[in-house]
């Protein structure tokens, strides 16, 4: 990402500037630092400001989040119709690197809460999903990557329109071709190809929206791995089968999870075209713990069925629904699941773009 430093322009950063900005509240703390609710004294505004740690490490990171946003915004989102958070500044302040954001509210996994894990109306699903998909077109088109889509990093807008989302928290992004991370996005929405060190691609953003899309209809996350190796079972078992075998062969992490059990060759030449047999199978609970010595905790599946298909359809219908409107909802929800096939799919090639 070093050309990306290049580009920001310091003469911007004005070391001496007067105080503008009072702090009022916190509204959320990391390891990079602090996000501040602060009343801007210039626009008459609250304004969220990020402080970032007197560290160089994160400041660096910092000025690659503002460099991103800085040409997300400007190059290809300039009449902010695009979902993606605003910067309105940003400064040094007492050796701290601070980035001001416009105000926005709560976070899509709060909304999740105050509705009490029950997943929201396909509507609101669909409605929520076509504002995301607004965010990540921008930043394919741009060549960037996310690496931490989830819903506590899209925030519902304070503005005048309804219900407005936007993505926010690019502090982990990355241009495409310059991975130089490999341990990046949350466990529960972390891709199968970054689990297993494959070569990545914006198609990450792409699963990790799939596992929201899902979580806004359940109301809880559909991969809710207590480690890797649980959440790599559950994607197995969820979406019945496993990833294929170019990709575990030329994965850096593929001995941790699974087991050679016979070579490609031999699998090339031995199996008939209708049973292609894997050369890999998945290590059982103890193989694993034996080779880790730790003990992966796995949380009780809570869907009550194992393929996403099942789980899709038995979600439990909110009991006000009129019959018509059930029939109505099991189509669309077949459409809901033919859409999460495309983009939690473990070919990163062949994942929905
Ligand atoms: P870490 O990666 O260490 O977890 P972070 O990079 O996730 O930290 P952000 O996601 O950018 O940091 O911000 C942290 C929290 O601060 C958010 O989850 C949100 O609650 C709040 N926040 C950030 N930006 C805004 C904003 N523009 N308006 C209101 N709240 C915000
Ligand atoms: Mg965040
Ligand atoms: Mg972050």
């Amino acid at each position: 990402n070093s050309d990306l430093i290049l580009h920001v322009n310091f003469e911007l950063v004005n070391f001496e500037r007067k105080r503008r900005y009072t702090v009022k509240d916190i509204l959320g703390q990391g390891t990079f630092g602090q996000v501040a609710k602060c009343w801007d004294l210039e626009t008459n505004c609250y304004v969220a400001v990020k402080i970032i740690k007197n560290q160089p490490a994160y400041y660096r990171q910092a000025v690659v989040e503002v460099s991103i946003l800085h040409m997300l915004n400007q190059k290809f989102n300039p009449d902010d119709k695009h979902h993606i958070v605003r910067t309105l500044d940003y400064f040094v302040f007492q050796r701290h690197l601070c980035i001001s954001f416009e105000m926005l509210g709560s976070n899509l996994y709060e909304l999740i809460k105050m509705n009490h894990f029950k997943g929201f109306s396909l509507s609101i699903v669909q409605m929520f999903s076509k504002q995301i998909l607004h965010a990540l077109i921008v930043m394919k088109d741009a060549g960037i990557i996310h690496c931490d889509m989830k819903p506590e990093n899209i925030l519902i807008s304070t503005s005048v329109k309804p219900t407005e989302i936007k993505v926010i928290d690019f502090g982990s992004a990355c241009m495409e071709g310059r991975t130089v991370y490999s341990y990046i996005q949350s466990r529960y929405y972390r891709s199968p190809e970054v689990v297993l060190g494959y070569p990545y691609t914006a198609s990450i953003d792409m699963w990790s929206f799939g596992c929201i899309v899902a979580e806004l209809f359940l109301g809880l996350p559909l991969f809710p791995g207590a480690s890797e190796y649980d959440l790599l079972k559950r994607m197995v078992q969820i979406l019945g089968g496993q990833p294929p075998d170019n990709l575990l062969r030329d994965s850096k992490n593929t001995g941790k999870f699974f087991k050679h059990v016979r070579s490609i060759y031999h699998l090339e030449h031995d199996a008939t075209s209708e049973e292609l047999i894997s050369a890999y199978q998945v290590l059982t609970e103890d193989e694993y713990e034996a080779r880790e010595s730790k003990r992966p905790s796995i949380g009780k599946n809570y869907f009550n069925h194992v393929k996403l298909e099942d789980i899709i359809a038995n979600y439990p219908y909110r009991k006000n629904l009129p019959e018509e409107e059930i029939s109505k909802e099991s189509l669309t929800r077949l459409a809901l699941v033919d859409f999460l096939r495309g983009l939690v799919e473990f070919d990163p090639g062949k994942r929905w773009s």
